[in-house]
């Protein structure tokens, strides 16, 4: 299996940034996300403080970023990571049934607003998944429900549709659903996820509905649960000066690592943890030599 150097999680400003960064430093970047970049770039209307551009709309900003990445010959790889493994001295980074291996980790992943529902994190593993793809097969012919907090989750409960006997989908947003005749849409405020005997259950403010697996699917996973071991304070992963996180191999940049929210700190972190990437792996190169 190939074996990058680098992996980068996220296509926000911070993401970008480091892989540009990495880039410059010769070093074989495996950049992961979505190439729609963030969704946080889209929807901003103008910004102010982002240097060089002193009134841009998001779109215009993320078209720039697109074009430097076109420049520099870099590429997304759209895949979304739902766990990442440290081996030692290297990474093994999950999508789905697909792993990919990497010698350093950069998290760029920034933050969910969205707080756990109840019963969400009593139950994952146990009838709660975060991954459609890994998971599907569990529920082969049953019900799953899914509960979906963008219009970007809407292949996975396609998707699903394939493999379950029926799925309900509750979207988390205003726009448009846009699935298969056969997945039953339920605008419906949800208010928890419990258990029956029979399996698990999402209750709406209206009524419960009954599934055999519930599917939680947000743009970005709780940095503990993605990386197991990786110490966090209120959510956010905990970085040094460097960007180093607390597991050798890993760094983190951007609104996963805490407020201030803004894109130019998103930026600037991206290029320290690039940078601080790239002198582990120089030291590591070093001392294996
Ligand atoms: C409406 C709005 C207006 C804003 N206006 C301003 C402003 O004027 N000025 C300012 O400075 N800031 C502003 N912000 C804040 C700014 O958007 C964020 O600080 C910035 O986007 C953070 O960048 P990031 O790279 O850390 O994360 P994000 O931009 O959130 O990018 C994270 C990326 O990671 C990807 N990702 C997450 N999990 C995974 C996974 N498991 N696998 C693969 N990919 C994954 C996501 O798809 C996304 O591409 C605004 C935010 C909003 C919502």
């Amino acid at each position: 299996m190939e074996r990058y150097d680098i992996a980068i999680i996220g296509t926000g400003p911070a993401g970008l940034s480091a892989a540009v960064t990495a880039t410059i430093r010769n070093k074989r970047v495996l950049l992961l996300g979505s190439r729609d970049l963030s969704e946080k770039l889209e929807k901003a209307r103008e910004i102010r403080n982002y240097l060089g551009f002193p009134a841009v709309k998001g779109p215009d900003l993320a078209a720039a970023f697109g074009r430097h990445l076109d420049e520099m010959g870099i590429q997304i790889t759209e895949k979304r990571i739902s766990a990442v493994y440290a081996m030692g001295d290297y990474f093994v980074l999950q999508s789905g049934e697909e792993m990919l291996e990497a010698a350093a980790v950069i998290l760029a992943t920034g933050v969910t607003q969205a707080k756990p529902l109840p019963g969400e994190e009593e139950l994952l593993g146990r009838g709660v998944s975060y991954c459609a793809t890994c998971d599907a097969p569990l529920y082969r012919g049953k019900t799953a429900a899914v509960i979906g907090y963008s219009p970007r989750e809407e292949s996975e409960a396609a998707f699903l549709s394939e493999v379950c006997g029926r799925v309900l989908y509750f979207p988390v947003y205003p726009q448009e659903t846009h699935l298969p005749g056969s997945v039953i849409v339920i605008r419906e405020k949800v208010l928890e996820i419990g258990e029956t005997e029979g399996g698990r259950v999402v209750r709406t403010a209206e009524r419960e509905y009954p599934a055999d697996g519930v599917f939680v699917l947000r743009e970005a996973i709780a940095p503990s649960r993605l990386v197991p071991g990786l110490e966090t304070e209120a959510g956010h992963v905990k970085v040094d000066r460097s960007m180093r996180a607390s597991i050798p191999g890993v760094f983190a940049c951007g609104d996963v690592t805490g407020a201030p929210y803004q894109y130019i700190k998103a930026a600037g972190e991206g290029n320290v943890a690039a940078l601080s990437a790239v002198k582990y792996l120089d030291e590591m190169k070093r001392n294996n030599a």
